[in-house]
């Protein structure tokens, strides 16, 4: 029986003005409109759960330790686990039977017809490409194996994606599986108890600088010598976005070359959601299935599967015998880094000129962090970037949309921040 609470909001909620397939096209400034000006458009307000706003959004209130608490009965460990989010085991691993349509090996497609064709739940949550384009995306509630299948790969841009799960409700399926990113789970997680599911699997995607489909869109325009033919891309470990064409032929593009300023800066293309966002792996999931801290090369396919809940391990073990597992690796040191990124944030540099780029990516290929140190780096620079956005844009909403672990991270460089910014980094 639905929950009652939930059933007479059903009365009040906002009938739908537009499809789920047309939202997904619409630029920020179209999708943004009436909503409040931190919003990803994580699906909630789009359909009969809007009234629970409030007592989800992580942009009203950031619940992520006090669900901490709830799912594992403490909070994150000195450590790693600052950066990665709790964790019981973390794997490198691929599908031994690799899914070439797939953005990396397959792992989250293939766990989630698994969980189908066993019988375990009666619905995944996924998001596949909305009709004629390959890029934009269209969350669907899949019934049957075949149809997690067909959504394999990424269509990176912001989808509403727990709007879905009006159709959960509408249809009485009681055990599900989500696939999605940390600010969707967020929501989910401080829903999970109202919305009356018998069984919830959380299958995690890590997540950063996501943005609307028309930017997205700019940002081939920028990267790629030919955008409408690229059908995979991906931002690699080796600071390089690697995109691949229809005909086979891959094209890549240094980090340092990207020219930022052509997109108006991160500012530009960023949704100032996703610029405040400090849930770069989707630290709420059972289970968080990534590539960040796999080792190259990306033609490999290798993954990380971070195992967080009892759940998050029974998922793990269900496709245990489907993977290859590998080893993990690290190299290099990412400190001298981050700390000299906290200066480039307060004294914006501009863009060097092409020999000094060249000699740049050159060293961060080379001698920049490999490995679990590449993960810490990138998400260490995320976290401090968004606290410094959001001190700068949103200051009053601070202590209640940055979490505690963001400050205990970046604790190390409390020395510089103060130097450079003039106050301390804890408040
Ligand atoms: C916008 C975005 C940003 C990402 N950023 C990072 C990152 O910075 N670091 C990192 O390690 N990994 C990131 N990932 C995850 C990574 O790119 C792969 O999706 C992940 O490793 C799973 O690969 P796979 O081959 O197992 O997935 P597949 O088997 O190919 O399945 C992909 C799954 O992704 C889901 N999906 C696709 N697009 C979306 C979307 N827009 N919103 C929600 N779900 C979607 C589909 O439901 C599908 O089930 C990101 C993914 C997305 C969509
Ligand atoms: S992020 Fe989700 S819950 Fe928050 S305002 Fe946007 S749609 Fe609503
Ligand atoms: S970056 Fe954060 S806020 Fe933006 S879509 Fe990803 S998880 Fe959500």
């Amino acid at each position: 029986m639905a929950n009652p609470s939930l059933s007479s909001e059903r009365a009040v909620a906002a009938p739908k003005a537009r499809s789920l397939a047309e939202i997904t096209l619409l630029t920020q400034a179209e999708r943004f409109k009436g909503r409040p000006k931190l919003c990803s458009d994580c699906g909630i307000c789009g359909g009969e759960l809007r009234p629970l706003m409030a007592a989800s959004c992580v942009f009203v209130q950031n619940r992520h330790e006090q669900i901490e608490l709830r799912l594992h009965g403490r909070n994150r460990n000195d450590g790693d686990e600052l950066l990665f989010g709790i964790t019981r085991a973390i794997h490198i691993a691929r599908l031994r039977k690799i899914n070439y349509e797939a953005q990396w090996s397959g792992i989250v497609t293939r766990l989630g017809a698994l969980l189908l064709e066993r019988g375990l739940v009666d619905g995944v949550v996924a998001t596949k490409a909305a009709p004629g384009t390959r890029w934009a995306p269209l969350p669907f509630l899949a019934r049957t194996p075949e149809e997690v299948l067909a959504s394999a790969g990424n269509t990176p841009c912001l989808s509403p994606t727990l709007e879905i799960l009006d159709e959960v409700r509408a249809s009485g399926l009681k055990r599900i599986a989500f696939i999605g990113m940390g600010c969707q789970v967020h929501a989910l997680r401080a829903l999970e108890e109202e919305l009356g599911l018998e069984k919830l699997y959380v299958i995690g995607l890590p997540c950063t600088d996501n943005t609307s489909y028309p930017d997205l869109m700019r940002f081939l325009g920028v990267a790629s010598k030919s955008p409408a033919t690229v059908v995979h891309h991906e931002f690699m470990q080796d600071f390089r976005v690697w995109m691949r064409h229809e005909d086979g032929h891959l094209e890549k593009m240094n980090y340092v070359d990207l020219d930022v300023s052509a997109l108006g800066g991160e500012r530009g293309i960023f949704p100032a959601a996703c610029l405040s966002c400090f849930d770069y792996q989707n630290g709420l999931s059972d289970i968080t299935i990534g590539y960040l801290g796999a080792p190259l090369p990306p033609e490999q396919r290798w993954q990380w599967m971070l195992v967080r809940t009892e759940r998050g391990q029974e998922l793990f073990e269900l496709i245990k015998p489907l993977l290859e597992l590998g080893e993990r690796s690290e190299a290099g040191n990412r400190r001298v880094g981050v700390r000299t990124y906290v200066g480039m944030l307060r004294r914006p540099r501009k863009r060097p000129s092409a020999p000094v780029r060249k000699f740049v990516a050159w060293m961060q290929r080379n001698k920049g962090p490999k490995g679990f140190e590449f993960a810490r780096s990138v998400i260490e620079m995320k976290l401090m970037r968004n606290l410094v956005f959001v001190r700068d844009q949103f200051a009053k909403q601070e202590q209640r949309i940055v979490p505690r672990y963001v400050y205990r991270a970046l604790a190390y460089t409390a020395d510089v921040y103060q130097e450079e910014f003039g106050r301390p980094l804890e408040p």
